[in-house]
């Protein structure tokens, strides 16, 4: 693949895959280290322009800056919140200056030490799914991100960490605008890139891609064997509740979810984490907690409850303390892992697409194939 700038036929370096650059950098006659060079350049130390690699001969450099071009997403807003939890809104380098958001969920020691540092990435700029709790779902999809766009808000964010924390983005949810499986080869090469020695050299364990079920592709990652964990927006535990909610849930419903989970853990005997949303009296009965937990005990799993951020203009409302109470207990009665997720940055539009309709980004429906 050789994907061009908006701007001119310069090949953009960070559209390439690592095996792409090193046949580019073959093109020009280059020994192979030259390319481990140019991709760590471009990933460990995220420079923007061929004068920053220092250890490339100045003739090299500027042969590389006429070819080619190193395009940078960039910061064009950010929020944080009392919690410590950081929204950032920032802009693509194409005509349209499409916007995406990513969010950085720090954790602390009691000691007020960073622990956990987890940054949440956009992989696409709105969605074509229309989930009907959801700020993006209601923009409309754009388009795709491209990997580099995708690792480029971690490092971005990576870099604000070492400097206010002095220490490393620790976790990666895939998790932000877009159904990161509907761009799949993106969001794979990104992740190839965030663990690769010559990139941010993180564990794939760190990483967790999360889907509202695309089935054909869960199956892919197992056939695949790729390396990071999957996450499962389940958000209702049957089919009618769910096709309410989610779309997609009309063409792929429960049971062909099943199969494909059930199918990517015997290949890979990696346990799967389900995320559901608690509404106000829509999912939140014991009859709905009983239903998730034999959905729970399909395969090796656990579910994380999540309450709910209130999106303005959806009925659906975040539940009450209470029946979040007996909604656990009779998961735990039924054997289930389960752990409540306290919604962060409440304050700065955390949920997710929110930041960028207030920005006025509002975009067209297209194809979920
Ligand atoms: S929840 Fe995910 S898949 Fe559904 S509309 Fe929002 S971004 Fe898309």
């Amino acid at each position: 693949m050789t994907t061009t700038t908006n701007t001119d036929t310069k090949t953009d370096l960070k559209s390439l895959t690592k095996r792409e650059l090193q046949s580019f950098c073959e093109e020009l006659g280059l020994q192979s280290y030259r390319s481990d060079q140019i991709f760590q350049w471009l990933y460990q130390k995220g420079v923007s322009s061929f004068d920053e690699m220092t250890n490339l001969s100045k003739d090299l450099r500027s042969r590389l800056a006429d070819l080619a071009t190193v395009n940078r997403i960039e910061k064009v807003h950010h929020q944080q919140s009392k919690d410590g939890t950081m929204k950032f809104l920032f802009e693509l380098q194409d005509e349209e200056k499409h916007k995406v958001e990513s969010v950085l969920i720090p954790d602390f020691f009691p000691d007020g030490a960073p622990n956990r540092l987890t940054v949440c990435v956009s992989s696409q700029v709105g969605c074509v799914f229309g989930c009907s709790f959801c700020a993006t779902g209601k923009m409309g999809f754009f388009r795709n991100l491209t990997h580099g766009e995708i690792v480029d808000q971690v490092q971005y964010i990576n870099e604000l960490c070492l400097e206010k924390y002095d220490k490393q983005v620790t976790n990666i949810v895939y998790m932000g605008m877009g159904e990161p499986l509907h761009n799949y080869q993106s969001v794979v090469e990104s992740a190839a890139i965030l663990t690769d020695e010559h990139g941010l050299d993180l564990s794939p364990k760190r990483i967790t891609v999360s889907t509202v079920g695309l089935t054909k592709q869960i199956k892919k990652l197992a056939e695949e064997r790729q390396p990071f964990n999957l996450a499962i927006s389940l958000h209702a535990a049957n089919d009618e509740k769910r096709d309410e909610i989610m779309p997609i849930n009309n063409s792929m419903n429960l049971e062909q979810l099943k199969e494909a989970v059930t199918y990517y853990y015997h290949q890979l005997h990696r346990p799967i984490t389900y995320e559901y949303l608690l509404f106000d009296e829509f999912n939140d009965t014991v009859e709905d907690a009983r239903e998730l937990a034999e959905i729970v005990h399909w395969v090796p799993s656990k579910v994380n409850i999540i309450m709910y951020n209130d999106v303005a203009g959806v009925k659906l409302k975040r539940a009450r303390e209470q029946r979040l109470d007996q909604f656990m207990q009779e998961l735990i009665s039924h054997d289930v892992t389960a752990t409540v997720r306290r919604s962060r940055g409440d304050d700065i539009d955390a949920g997710c697409g929110q930041l960028a309709i207030k920005e006025g980004q509002k975009g067209k429906t297209i194809s979920k194939n």
